[in-house]
């Protein structure tokens, strides 16, 4: 019998998720289906609910409900607990499996698929949402020489280095206002707002890439102000697709055992295969 999938977000309509999921089920002679789930603001539980009841096995969460997927978990992976955040849900005869893989994504394709080390680097991440959540640990797992975290609402920055406190080692860790970073520059600056899915980015300092500074926005499938304005300052500039592939391939891993290769469904996304 095929086993079904999903992603459920508000907006869905622009996740690759289903095209992904589909090129890793034949990649690996998996016979699942995976589709969309649009959801309603206040209709997290019945919604995911009625797509367990209908025989559902598990979901990718998307924004803004990976909080809510958190609390909907009854038992969380390490990572997940340590974000507070979910982006994986496995229905389980035994309960409600939730993890969160956005991070393992994000640094496998800096790392892996990039070559870009993480190690000794400074880092300032964009946005304090539930994709921030999800990465800070793999982050500071890295050994960064630096990780600010800067956000529009700067108590949610401020929470977020709160939380992962105990896991700084010897980075500098800290939060900031968007005005306070005159002045600084970074080697890696990684966009988690979802300023540009509307077409916006944050107001950042012009001077603010370093030599050789990678951006990374997380958004993918468009080209955003963010990534504009960095390519104008000489940044290499890289979109989210490299992470949703691998935040995927580690989803399907937990859903099916078996781990899918990821460039050759890349590159087809890309267009250059
Ligand atoms: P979220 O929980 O809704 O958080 C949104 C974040 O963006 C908040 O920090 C918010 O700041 C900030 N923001 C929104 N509009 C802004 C603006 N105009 N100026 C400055 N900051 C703004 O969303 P999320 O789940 O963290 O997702 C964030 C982005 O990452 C989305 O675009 C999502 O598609 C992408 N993402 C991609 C992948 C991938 O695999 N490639 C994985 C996860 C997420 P405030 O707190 O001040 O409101």
């Amino acid at each position: 019998m095929t086993d079904t999938y999903a992603v459920i977000g508000n907006p869905v309509a622009h996740s690759k998720s289903p095209e992904i999921h589909a090129a890793f089920a034949r990649a690996t002679s998996q016979d699942v289906t995976y589709n969309r789930i649009f959801c309603e603001i206040g209709a997290f539980s019945e919604t995911v609910r009625a797509f367990q009841a209908a025989g559902g096995k598990g979901l990718n969460i998307t924004l803004p409900f990976k909080h809510e997927a958190f609390e909907f978990a009854t038992r969380h992976s390490a990572r997940a607990r340590q974000a507070g955040a979910v982006n994986v849900l496995a229905f389980k005869a035994t309960g409600v499996e939730g993890d969160n893989t956005d991070g393992a994504g994000l640094t496998r394709d800096i790392t892996v698929n990039l070559g870009h080390a993480l190690r000794g680097q400074r880092i300032l991440l964009l946005g304090a949402g539930g994709a921030s959540f999800g990465v800070v640990g793999p982050l500071l797992e890295e050994a960064p020489l630096a990780l600010v975290i800067v956000n529009r609402t700067v108590s949610k920055a401020e929470v977020l280095v709160q939380r992962f406190a105990a896991a700084r080692g010897r980075c500098e860790f800290s939060a900031s206002a968007y005005g306070a970073l005159a002045g600084r520059q970074f080697d890696v600056v990684i966009n988690a707002t979802s300023a540009g899915l509307s077409g916006e980015m944050p107001a950042l300092p012009a001077e603010l890439f370093a030599p050789g500074a990678l951006a990374y926005d997380m958004v993918y499938g468009k080209t955003t102000p963010f990534m504009q304005y960095a390519q104008a300052r000489g940044a290499a500039v890289v979109d989210g697709l490299g992470m949703l592939v691998e935040q995927a391939a580690e989803s399907f891993v937990i859903w099916r055992g078996v781990r899918p290769a990821t460039a050759p469904v890349m590159a087809a996304l890309r267009g250059t295969r």
